[in-house]
Formats: structure tokens, C-alpha cells, sequence
């Protein structure tokens, strides 16, 4: 199995949440884990739904 170093550098640039604009080492579709953790825990679940659905996609088609 390769690594692709340069996609570990990429991922591992901290850069700000798409959702609370704080700066985040890990994101995932944009998304700080603290979004993630408040959006998959309200009882709405539009704003989770679309993160999913957003993040399936990224998996789907390669993107980071
Ligand atoms: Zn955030």
C-alpha cells in the first residue's frame, strides 16, 4: 500500500471550519469535529443529513 504524502501534508494544514470559521487540524467536509459533534447531536437533523450527504460525496468521488 502507497501513501500519498503530499494529500497527508494537505489534510494535516490547520484551516478553518466551514461552519464556525475556528481554525481546525482534522475536518471532515469542511466541518471541525466540535460541528460535527453539535450537528449530530441536534434533534434537527437537516443540518447533519446534509454534512452526510456532503461528506458521502466527497468519499465517493476522492476528494479529502
Ligand atoms: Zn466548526
Amino acid at each position: 500500500m502507497s501513501v500519498d504524502v503530499s494529500a497527508s501534508d494537505r489534510l494535516a494544514e490547520p484551516r478553518p471550519c466551514g461552519r464556525c470559521s475556528n481554525t481546525a487540524l482534522l475536518r471532515l467536509a469542511e466541518f471541525c469535529p466540535d460541528c460535527i459533534a453539535q450537528i449530530g447531536t441536534n434533534p434537527d437533523r437537516t443540518e447533519y443529513d446534509a454534512w452526510r450527504a456532503e461528506n458521502h460525496r466527497r468519499v465517493v468521488e476522492g476528494e479529502a
